[in-house]
């Protein structure tokens, strides 16, 4: 059995009082023993002096019956055991047994019928008789002696009754005031610390609880404080988990939230054998507008955005801002692509509702893709996954769309794990290759350099586009090496066809935005420096993406480049953002017009006034232009009236790999052995601005 400290205190206190008070009772016995003792004591040496004085006279005459008769009175007396006479000699004269040796006979204490010096050896040393010794004789001489008995005083039944009976009472009351303890203090003090040592338990498990005001003394001041810590633990655990589970700026559930409610939501319509429809809405060109319009007012739309998503849904679906300008929406029980279409058009025109933004009304676009339980998936994984490969199919129309998902979405997600795989391997196995387009003078039609573009030589796909994977490339980070790679193969190859007497011009290298923030200008460095390059031999087209990135470090970047001489061209100008700001800002040397303006030339009165307007600013500007995916005779003169620069495209040449670009330069190094490519030699006035090597 354990005790507990108010047993301790309660079986301490009682048997501490049972002890003392019982003590008490028996000292109490004692002393009346001793002072009974002390009586018969006196009494006994009484009538022992009285016997001896009286009986000298008896005894020197031998008086018998006298000296009988002495002894008879005196074991007469109350508590006599047994007197008797002894002569000098030690020899018994006479005995007489008291009425107290009557009483040990009867209790067998003495043994019955023994001769009477025998009796009296025995009954000298039985414990409870206390024997007494008188010298008979008068002062001079000693004639006897007188032996006395007295039995030892024991206290009556009554007095011993009362000893047991107090002893009882004082054993009683130690019960009680132990108990009374025991109740006390546990009431008081041990259910109360108890009561605080769980609560204590229980906030250590993240279970807050408030304690009840059950002391009224001292400990109330720790329940208190206890009460106040455990308010703060909750209010502190309320915001982190506000912090942890909502997005600071829309107020909408996190990602974190959002996951698990979706999972709430599977088992739930699992359960209820309901349907459930998951869609991810993302806002298209978003980073586009945060970068132009500032990140104040990309918060002021995202914030916009999430309340007039949620002001188009009921009460039991759930949206959430899932990171960025990505939000999720859980529709339960829908399922019917018919009314999830309905939702989508609201949320769609909500959404294309011009927002008002201090500097400017601006429309946004979103893309949604939905996935659906239980038959594009039933785990949080599998929906979210097939919500974001539809969202992504959405993204690629240019305006608002809703898309359901397809199991071929799938397999075009699978198909881009094992490109990213092989993409690994590309390199260290020679399945990347570099093909070189002729940029082709609009003056004289003679080539003044090419652009380097990147070739992937697959096992089993044959040639895979850049287009498709750059940008994969691009979000695994492998574009650094690769990009290294492509400058380093550009400018051997350039230093390699220098040293065979051809003339090369320069190679335009593409420079994707992720190489950008990798210290370019030190790569580049690099490998003007160890093929001996000069810096004319190299350009770096690179698209508006690039600008979009820390202004501050893009600009540094760029000064660094130019302040080693290299050129810079703005690639497919018209696609992107096509700012003029982006233009006045960073200073590029030459601007290339995407093929998509120049397809409709000279017919489409859209990209004629375009290309027109293009070229007329750069050259404004003092910028070089050259027109991309030039394929016929009439766009070529088209753009030659129009003083376009140069000229790129099927109609002079497809990209050409390394061996095959050599023959075209042989060749068009025989056809104008002295003229072509030397510096100076380019016609037309902006051309003669850019000296080229
Ligand atoms: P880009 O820089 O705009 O390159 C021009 C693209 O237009 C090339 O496609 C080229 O083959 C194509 N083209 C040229 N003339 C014509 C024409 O007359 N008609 C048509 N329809 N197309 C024409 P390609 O080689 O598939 O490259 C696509 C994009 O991949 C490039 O666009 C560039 O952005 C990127 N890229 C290519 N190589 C590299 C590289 O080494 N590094 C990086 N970062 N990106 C690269
Ligand atoms: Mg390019
Ligand atoms: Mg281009």
């Amino acid at each position: 059995m354990k005790w507990g400290l108010a047993g301790r205190l309660g079986l301490t206190l009682g048997l501490g009082l049972m002890l003392a008070l019982g003590g008490n009772a028996l000292l109490v016995w004692h002393q009346q023993e001793e002072a009974r003792e002390q009586q018969l004591l006196e009494r006994g040496r009484a009538v022992g002096e009285l016997v001896a004085s009286i009986s000298a006279g008896a005894l020197r005459a031998y008086d018998l019956p006298n000296l009988d008769a002495y002894l008879q009175r005196a074991a007469g007396q109350q508590g006599v055991v047994y007197a008797a006479i002894y002569d000098a000699q030690g020899r018994p004269l006479a005995q007489a047994f008291g009425a107290a040796y009557a009483q040990s006979e009867a209790q067998g204490s003495v043994a019955v019928g023994a001769a009477p010096a025998t009796l009296l050896s025995q009954l000298r040393e039985r414990v409870g008789v206390v024997p007494m010794s008188f010298p008979v004789g008068d002062g001079t001489s000693q004639v006897g002696t007188f032996n006395l008995g007295l039995e030892r005083p024991t206290g009556t039944a009554a007095d011993q009754r009362l000893f047991w009976t107090q002893l009882a009472i004082f054993m009683f009351s130690g019960l009680v005031i132990g108990g009374l303890c025991y109740r006390l203090y546990r009431q008081r003090f041990v259910q109360p610390v108890a009561s605080l040592i769980e609560a204590l338990r229980l906030t250590a498990r993240g279970e807050y609880r408030q304690l009840p005001r059950q002391a009224d003394n001292e400990l109330a001041g720790l329940q208190e404080a206890f009460n106040g810590m455990v308010q703060g633990l909750e209010e502190d655990r309320e915001k982190l988990h506000h912090q942890a589970n909502y997005d600071a700026l829309t107020g909408l559930p996190n990602r974190m939230l959002a996951i698990e409610r979706l999972g709430y939501e599977i088992s739930r319509s699992q359960r209820e054998e309901q349907r459930l429809a998951l869609l991810f809405v993302d806002l298209n060109d978003f980073k586009l507008i945060n970068e132009s319009l500032g990140h104040a007012a990309g918060d002021q739309m995202l914030e916009e955005v999430g309340a007039r998503l949620r002001s188009c849904l009921r009460d039991v679906d759930t949206i959430a801002r899932l990171g960025g300008d990505e939000f999720l929406l859980l529709l339960p029980g829908s399922g019917d692509r018919a009314e999830i279409e309905a939702v989508g058009q609201r949320l769609i025109q909500a959404v294309n509702v011009p927002l008002p933004l201090p500097s400017q009304e601006l429309i946004v676009h979103c893309s949604i893709g939905v996935a659906r339980y239980p038959e594009d998936g039933d785990s949080v994984d599998t929906l979210m996954a097939n919500a974001d490969n539809a969202m992504h199919q959405a993204k690629l129309e240019p305006q608002s769309t809703l898309c359901f998902f397809q199991p071929a979405m799938t397999a075009r997600v699978q198909q881009r794990v094992q490109m990213e795989q092989d993409l690994h391997r590309a390199l260290e196995r020679g399945e990347l290759e570099l093909h070189y387009q002729p940029l082709v003078d609009a003056g004289n039609g003679r080539p003044r350099g090419a652009e380097v573009l990147l070739r992937w030589q697959h096992p089993e796909r044959g040639m895979v586009s850049p287009a498709e994977f750059i940008p994969l490339a691009e979000t695994t980070g492998q574009i650094i090496a690769i990009g290294e790679w492509v400058l380093e193969q550009a400018g051997r190859q350039w230093a390699q066809w220098s040293a065979e007497g051809l003339t090369p011009g320069y190679l335009a290298v593409n420079i994707s935005r992720v190489q950008f923030q990798r210290n370019l200008a030190w790569t580049l460095g690099r490998v003007l420096a160890h093929y001996r390059l000069p810096p004319s031999a190299l350009e770096l087209e690179i698209t508006e993406g690039v600008l979009l990135e820390d202004h501050e470090l893009v600009r540094r970047e760029l000064n660094e480049l130019r302040a080693m001489g290299i050129r810079l061209a703005l690639d497919d100008f018209g696609t992107g953002f096509s700012s003029l700001n982006y233009l006045k800002r960073f200073h590029f040397d030459v601007l290339k017009i995407d093929r998509t303006f120049v397809a409709g030339l000279p017919r489409d009165a859209e990209d004629v006034s375009l290309v027109k307007a293009v070229i007329a600013m750069a050259h404004g500007m003092e910028l070089e232009v050259i027109a991309e995916g030039v394929e016929d005779q009439a766009q070529f003169e088209f753009l030659q009236q129009q003083g376009c620069d140069l000229c790129q495209g099927y109609y002079f040449s497809r990209p050409l790999n390394a061996a095959a670009y050599r023959d075209y330069l042989r060749q068009a190094h025989s056809r104008d052995s002295a003229s072509l490519m030397m510096p100076g030699a380019v016609v037309g006035a902006e051309r003669r601005r850019h000296p080229r090597p």
